[in-house]
């Protein structure tokens, strides 16, 4: 398959009467339809279309093929209203769908996600005053005219409302003709944010950054550029004067966060400099407020998006700004479905879009900031706090050197005991990090060694005390928390091995009886409003310790907050995934960043068994560049991305043996070709998910190799059953 220039490309179409239309299925590409004769249904236009003996919706994508008689081909209907995906939407898909190796159905039906979205709109019935005057006027009915005299249509209970009269008095005055029926569109329209409605005054280094920005902006071409500041000092701020900007010159904004729970506290500082919130788009919208959203950015009301990674594929057509918050975080990875990097794609989306993008981080992802350093992307920084807040202490805590065997305290060192003592006598805060859920992560049979696993997935069952169940946080499989060993069957003889969250908070309420405290951690046994009641609670002082997994590291402001206690900062960071020590150093600045963001100085303890590790050497001594040079050159000494090209295949499935023997054909097969090494296949990390079994295969290329025309040829090699998935994910961020 061809290439998409990144210029944006002008397919001629008209006179319509055959054309190719893409459907939102994984399909091999697009497929002929006739549309009615004298319809203008340019590239991008919505149709229905007959597929097999159901409608579809489609999109015309391009010229027909031709190779099918027309009498053959069935017939498209273009929609009421004649929506339609913007050209540089639908490049954007067509490119997409190139580097991830998906078919480009595949990467539509991400952009035709609001299914109703193309419905006609259902309008509400409302009231206006009419010409007639009722013959009766009681002192009710002379109120609600009263009233309805400013012109505004209301509805009959938002009449009654406004004019404190019963829905009976406004139904005699519509029987009357005193007032008569109008429509109102169905949704109310997103209130326009506006530029100037406060404006903080920047700092020196803030005000610099802002005005490159804002010019960029104004420069209404690609550009692409490094929000590069240190957790508190303001990147936010900057970037909202680069919005300001685009919302003066009439253009749209799209804002990408991570996470949704973090949408909340984003909407409402956003409303605070803006006047109003924005439109939303993540998974936890309904239906309708999918369909609001969806239809307000095609027709360009709804001027700026925040969402999460999805949010790409929304039909905006006046895209004057792109912001990748955070964007380091590896949730922006798509992992289901066509697996793409939202940060990624939204280089390529500004690029169709012909405007700037801002990438915002403290701790950039590693390509990111050789692109900035390179030169690529432009690398603004901001190396303070803003006002008096100065970055926290970070002490080291040598668990090595600590561990006293008569001491009762497992998790709590010493030094940490200390430290959270001053900080509750002194009255403020602290963060206790882990990021492990539940109770602990594994339990054993003392007397046979048998470990409780998932039946569904190669992974331990976590224990989760407080609710007295072991869960899989894979597949959420759960049971009740068993008194005798499955196995052998002895009584009283499972233990509990290492430290989840809850049980760093029972050693807490050990030592420190009075502390009031609480637990953060997404969770399936403790659900989202939860975790935001821990934090809210956190955020108003109503708790002293907030005990939490990687949910507590993020974005938050806790003026009281002085003390971060890392419980285990060597997790996760030795397992030979090429990215778990850029990882860990990110999760830990993140969290270490909580502590001291206003008056109070902050203070930060990483307990660790490697206090020479690079990654601690570079959080206690605040040295990041010197971290990131050291990773840089293991990187390109490894040939490893972004010196080099990665691309795994995972073959997935219920039968193991075929998924087995598949991959051992993928292997086989693997062409051989200049500058290209297939290693595998090999049992996946989790060799068991879900009920399927899962092999891996990875593929490393030097930079100049064609990965996708390599990996294109390669699967066409190998003849796939229906009931075996293969795929295909190019630059892997994890391994599992
Ligand atoms: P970052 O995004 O870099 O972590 P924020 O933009 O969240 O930093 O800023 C940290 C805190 O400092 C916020 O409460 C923010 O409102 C405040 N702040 C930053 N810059 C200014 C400024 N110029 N004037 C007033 N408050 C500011
Ligand atoms: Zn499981």
């Amino acid at each position: 398959m061809r290439r998409s220039p990144l210029k944006p490309e002008t397919v001629e179409l008209a006179p319509l009467e055959r054309a190719g239309i893409l459907l939102p299925l994984p399909l091999a590409g697009a497929y002929d339809y006739k549309l009615p004769r004298g319809v203008d249904a340019p590239r991008g236009a919505v149709v229905m279309a007959p597929l097999g003996n159901r409608e579809t919706l489609g999109v015309v994508w391009g010229p027909a093929e031709g190779t099918v008689g027309d009498n053959r081909l069935k017939i498209a209907q273009p929609l009421d209203g004649a929506p339609r995906l913007p050209e540089s939407l639908c490049d954007f898909i067509d490119w997409v769908a190139d580097y991830t190796v998906n078919p480009p159905g595949a990467i539509l039906a991400m952009a035709l996600r609001s299914r109703t979205a193309f419905e006609p709109e259902n309008l509400r019935t409302a009231y206006v005053k009419g010409d007639a005057l009722p013959a009766k006027l009681s002192e009710a009915r002379k109120r609600a005219l009263a009233v309805a005299d400013d012109g505004l249509a209301r509805s009959v209970s938002g009449l009654a409302e406004d004019a404190n009269v019963t829905p009976a008095v406004i139904r005699g005055l519509i029987a009357a003709g005193a007032l008569k029926p109008t429509s109102l569109p169905e949704f109310a329209p997103f209130a326009l944010p506006k530029a100037d409605f406060t404006a903080p005054r920047l700092n020196d280094e803030q005000a610099g950054a802002a005005a490159h920005l804002r010019q960029a902006v104004a420069d209404q071409k690609f550009s692409a550029h490094l929000l590069d500041g240190v957790t508190g000092s303001g990147k936010t701020e900057v970037y909202f004067e680069a919005i300001a900007q685009a919302l003066r010159q009439d253009r749209q904004v799209l804002i990408l966060l991570p996470e949704i729970a973090l949408t909340v506290q984003f909407l409402d500082r956003f409303a605070a400099r803006f006047g109003v919130r924005p439109a939303e788009w993540h998974s936890d919208l309904s239906q309708k407020e999918r369909r609001r959203t969806f239809r307000a950015v095609m027709r360009g009301d709804a001027r700026v998006v925040v969402g999460a990674r999805s949010s790409l594929f929304l039909p905006f057509d006046e895209l004057g700004l792109i912001i990748v918050d955070e964007e380091h975080e590896q949730a922006f990875k798509q992992q289901d479905g066509a697996i793409y990097h939202a940060r990624d794609m939204a280089v390529v989306r500004a690029r169709f879009a012909a405007c700037p993008l801002i990438l915002s981080s403290a701790t950039p992802s590693l390509e990111t900031f050789i692109n900035a350093q390179t030169g690529r992307y432009s690398h603004l920084k901001l190396h303070a706090r803003h006002g008096v807040a100065q970055m926290p202490c970070v002490k080291i805590v040598d668990l090595r050197r600590e561990h006293n065997p008569d001491d009762v305290a497992k998790w709590l060192s010493a030094p940490l005991r200390a430290a959270l003592g001053e900080t509750l006598a002194a009255g403020e805060q602290a963060i206790l990090f882990l990021n492990r859920r539940g109770y602990a992560p594994l339990t054993l049979c003392e007397a046979c060694g048998h470990k409780l696993t998932c039946p569904n997935c190669s992974s331990w069952l976590v224990e989760h005390r407080y609710k007295k169940r072991l869960a899989c946080h894979q597949c959420g499989y759960e049971i009740a928390a068993p008194s005798a060993c499955p196995e052998c069957k002895a009584e009283g003889t499972l233990i509990a091995c290492g430290p989840g969250v809850e049980r760093v908070a029972e050693e807490l309420a050990h030592f420190f009886s009075d502390a009031r405290y609480a637990i953060a951690s997404s969770d399936t046994m403790h659900g989202p409003a939860e975790t935001q009641g821990a934090i809210r609670a956190m955020a108003k002082g109503e708790i002293d310790v907030l005990i939490g997994t990687q949910i507590v590291a993020k974005g938050h402001h806790f003026p009281q907050l002085t003390l971060v206690g890392v419980i285990d900062a060597d997790l996760g960071g030795s397992d030979g995934d090429l990215r778990a020590r850029e990882r860990t150093f990110q999760l830990l600045h993140q969290v270490s960043g909580r502590a001291g963001r206003a008056e109070k100085p902050g203070l930060v303890l990483l307990q660790t068994r490697n206090p020479d590790d690079a990654v601690m050497a570079a959080l206690a001594s605040g040295d990041r560049d010197a971290f990131y040079a050291q990773e840089a050159e293991f990187r390109s000494r490894a040939g490893a991305p972004p010196y080099g090209r990665l691309a795994a295949v995972i073959v997935s499935g219920y039968d193991g043996d075929t998924v087995r023997e598949i991959a051992r054909q993928l292997g086989k097969f693997a062409p051989s070709a200049k500058d290209v090494k297939v290693w595998g296949p090999t049992p996946a990390f989790y060799a068991l998910l879900r009920g399927q079994t899962r092999e891996r295969l990875l593929v490393q290329a030097a930079k100049g190799v064609d990965m996708q025309a390599y990996m294109r040829a390669w699967l066409a090699a190998v003849k796939i059953p229906a009931a075996i998935r293969v795929a295909v994910d190019v630059d892997p961020v994890s391994f599992f």
